[in-house]
């Protein structure tokens, strides 16, 4: 991500993954609400400030170690840059599985407007480090009904387990200890200098070389 000046970050911070959170049916399933509205899903872009910390292991506890973009997703047309995503959440439909990834660049889910509001803010899940400046872009993303049912359709449970879908996984208004985000998409570190690169410079949309889709925690 890079920093804007006169925006919230001194310094560029690079991408450490990605995830989405949704609800079970509706507009109900993002982690923001604005004036008391809900959004279907809401992906979170979580980058570190690789310029001071050494891991993000170590910006995880700074006070200014991380950076989340929030994206709002509401349902209507399409999507076509997360059809890449969409069709391939089959492959991890169960708890554990994952799959590689390719070519995918995640600056193609950002919208037109990049225009955001910002605050300081704790990671919403635990150990709940206030150490997350919160970057919510205004503009949402649109999603069809068909690409959120795809979301839906992932199970917290393993392949011999009763099957218990994966929903409702966004932080209810009182957090509840011990929820984790369940789906995320981590990339190989051979891909963070080009993801960075792809946000900075989000006109010029090229893949990012590989990655790896993974069912776990975020
Ligand atoms: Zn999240």
């Amino acid at each position: 991500m890079a920093c804007d000046p006169g925006g919230p970050l001194q310094n560029p911070y690079r991408l450490k993954q990605f995830h989405f959170h949704w609800g079970g049916k509706g507009c109900q399933g993002s982690e923001h609400t604005v004036n008391g509205k809900t959004y279907a899903s809401e992906l979170h872009l979580v980058h570190w400030n690789a310029a001071r910390y050494k891991s993000f292991g170590e910006a995880a506890s700074a006070p200014d170690g991380l950076a989340v973009l929030g994206v709002f997703l509401e349902t209507g047309d399409e999507h076509r840059g997360l059809h890449k995503i969409t069709d391939a959440l089959y492959m991890v439909k169960f708890k554990g599985s994952g799959v590689d990834f390719k070519g995918f660049n995640p600056a193609c889910l950002l919208p037109y407007s990049l225009k955001y509001w910002t605050y300081p803010g704790s990671l919403t899940t635990p150990p709940l480090h206030e150490s997350v400046t919160w970057i919510v872009l205004k503009e949402p993303i649109s999603v069809s009904e068909k690409q959120m049912a795809k979301f839906r359709m992932v199970l917290f449970t393993e392949e011999e387990e009763d099957k218990k879908r994966m929903e409702n996984n966004f932080r209810p208004p009182q957090p509840l200890k011990g929820r984790k985000h369940r789906f995320c998409m981590k990339f190989c570190s051979s891909a963070f200098a080009q993801c960075e690169l792809r946000l900075q410079t989000r006109l010029n949309c090229a893949p990012v070389n590989q990655g790896t889709v993974n069912q776990g925690d975020a």
